[in-house]
């Protein structure tokens, strides 16, 4: 797996930190207001499991799972829920986890979901932030680190459900996709 791997460009230890500062973050905002952590399927799990153990004070969590048509390198905006969470969101303090976001169609649909369904407060935490995809209009609160516009994977992202479980994010081989 290793060997497939053109160029890390996040180390395992930027992530740990980060996840610390963020959790951090967390904590000071959502003290004593007991917010539902919604972690957006599968990509956000390895972040949002991370982030989680250093938010201080007490969160609810729960989980979205959403797909978008469109090729598997780049979402279509057209979201198809996948599995629906099992909370109540009316009045609640929202506090959206994602793996990266590039056009952001996938968060605009959430977003708007959310405020349908009265959320109190919405906010987004993302891993990933990919400024020169973007198409809809949405901002993350919260953003760890920035990438440029390339396809990366690892802690959580994919290329055809591969690679979720490396430490870091990296950049395939150009070979990898040939195959
Ligand atoms: P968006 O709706 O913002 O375009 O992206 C939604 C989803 O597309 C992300 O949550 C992620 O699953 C996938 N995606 C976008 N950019 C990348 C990328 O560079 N690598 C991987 N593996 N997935 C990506
Ligand atoms: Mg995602
Ligand atoms: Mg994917």
């Amino acid at each position: 797996m290793q060997n497939e791997i053109k160029e890390v460009l996040i180390s395992k230890e930027q992530i740990d930190q980060k996840c610390q500062e963020i959790g951090k973050q967390l904590t000071e905002e959502y003290d004593n207001k007991f917010p539902l952590a919604i972690g957006v399927l599968k990509g956000a799990l390895p972040f949002m499991s991370d982030v989680c153990r250093h938010i201080e004070t007490h969160i609810e969590m729960d989980f979205m799972d959403v797909s978008s048509y469109g090729n598997e390198m780049r979402s279509s905006g057209e979201v198809k829920i996948v599995k629906d969470l099992n909370t109540q969101v009316e009045g609640r303090d929202l506090l959206i986890i994602e793996d990266i976001i590039d056009s952001g169609l996938t968060l605009r649909y959430l977003v708007d979901l959310f405020k349908y369904r009265k959320a109190r407060s919405i906010k987004i935490v993302t891993l990933l932030d990919k400024p020169a995809g973007r198409t809809a209009d949405i901002k993350a609160d919260l953003v760890g680190f920035e990438v440029p516009n390339e396809f990366v994977v690892g802690y959580g992202l994919d290329y055809q459900e591969k690679y979720r479980n490396l430490p870091y994010i990296g950049i395939l081989k150009p070979e990898v996709y040939g195959g």
